[in-house]
């Protein structure tokens, strides 16, 4: 492939910082020689809706985590509600979702006429706290009027939720378990890989996810190939396999060429990505253990550390002193998803979910990225410990 587009779509490579949030313009400076040329190929045969680059990057996504089906769409929001419609989910369902979470998680249920039911996550993993969603099960099934229909578990900043727990409790309550994987592709538990966790499960590429294009995409990830076919028709305002031939309501949820070029583009490094971030989240882990509390570990399960949050009583004040060092922070997230005004009318209201809620109060993220140099890191720790 010839490439005669210009090759600086950001900053020249000298300067490229590595004290970026989320690494995007330094990741794009060690792989454009990868992406550029793609970018330059979709140009050339001009199919910028549903060019060759989607199934090679639905191959290519399913050879990368195991799963047997991969539909790409249009970002990790409309991975959400496919199968949500997939799965007819609609007025008069419960859907269980964490109140600690970004809010494509609850969204997606109220578009589709349905009721989120917030449950709370566990103080250790950030994760949907499985006995929590029992007692959440047991009480909507008490009260009546709604009919318990799925749980949306979220790995929330890259690390899975506990599905051999969540899936025990779907299957034994008849409820859909979809992943909402918007954070964690690239993550494994055991030898399982995100993608392969749960009978669906969503993803975005949303630029500063682990696994980013350059706008918004998605994926969603099944092994059940009427889950996919059903996907694929709703991807495209519900199409049959007649053209103009529509079949049910769908979407257009379709994502384009350029950004399944940039993804193909950097798929290849992305397992080694994945490494480099824990290696970083290893060392911020050494280095700040002692002053603030780090994200809790768990054996045997690999985090895509979307983002490395820590826990600290005086968040606001150490924000404000790293912000003044000149290192940016981020605070994922301010509210729990049943105090927002959103969704404040269908939650139980300040008090009803108190690890979240404690959570909101206490969290904080530090820049974390696969291409930041060890004497970043290491500036960095020194300033959260002389900020602390
Ligand atoms: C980012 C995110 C989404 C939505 O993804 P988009 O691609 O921005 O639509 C959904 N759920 C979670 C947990 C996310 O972090």
């Amino acid at each position: 492939m010839s490439s005669e587009m210009p090759q600086t779509f950001f900053l020249p490579e000298t300067e490229v910082p590595d004290l970026e949030f989320a690494g995007i313009r330094a990741q794009y400076a060690a792989l454009k020689d990868a992406i550029a040329p793609r970018i330059a190929e979709v140009f050339r045969h001009g199919r910028f809706i549903m060019g060759p680059e989607i199934e090679a990057l639905e191959d290519a996504l399913c050879d990368f985590c195991g799963a047997g089906h991969a539909v790409a769409v249009s970002s990790g929001t409309d991975a959400l509600v496919a199968p949500l419609m997939a799965l007819g989910v609609g007025p008069g369902d419960a859907v269980f979702v964490p109140g600690f979470t970004f809010t494509a998680t609850a969204e997606v249920v109220l578009l589709l006429g349905a009721m989120p039911v917030f449950v709370d996550v566990d103080g250790a993993s950030f994760n949907l706290d499985p006995s929590g969603l029992e007692r959440s099960i047991a009480r909507v099934r008490d009260e009546g009027a709604l009919t318990p229909k799925a749980v949306i578990a979220v790995d929330l900043f890259g690390l899975p939720a506990d599905y051999e727990a969540l899936a025990r409790i779907a299957g034994a309550e008849g409820l859909n378990l979809i992943a909402d994987a918007a954070q964690s592709f690239g993550a494994r538990r055991g030898n399982r890989k995100v993608g392969t966790l749960a009978p669906v499960t969503t993803t975005s590429f949303y630029p500063a996810k682990p696994l980013g294009c350059y706008g918004d995409g998605g994926a969603v990830l099944t092994d059940d190939p009427e889950m996919a076919a059903l996907l694929r028709s709703i991807r495209v305002h519900g199409q049959g396999s007649v053209q103009y031939a529509v079949e049910r309501v769908g979407l257009n949820a379709r994502l384009d060429s350029f950004q399944a070029a940039v993804l193909l583009g950097k798929l290849p490094a992305f397992e080694g990505e994945v490494a480099a971030r824990n290696r970083l989240a290893d060392r911020y882990d050494a280095g700040l253990g002692a002053v603030v509390q780090p994200p809790a570990r768990f054996g045997g399960i690999l985090s895509s550390w979307a983002q490395y949050s820590i826990l600290t009583d005086d968040r606001d004040g150490l924000r404000a002193r790293l912000g003044e060092a000149g290192i940016p922070t981020a605070v994922y997230y301010p509210e729990p998803m049943h105090l927002q005004p959103a969704y404040r009318d269908y939650g139980g209201g300040e008090g009803s979910l108190p690890v979240s809620e404690a959570l909101c109060g206490r969290i904080v993220s530090l820049p974390m990225h696969a291409y930041m140099r060890d004497e970043t890191a290491d500036r960095i720790i020194e300033a959260v410990r002389a900020a602390v």
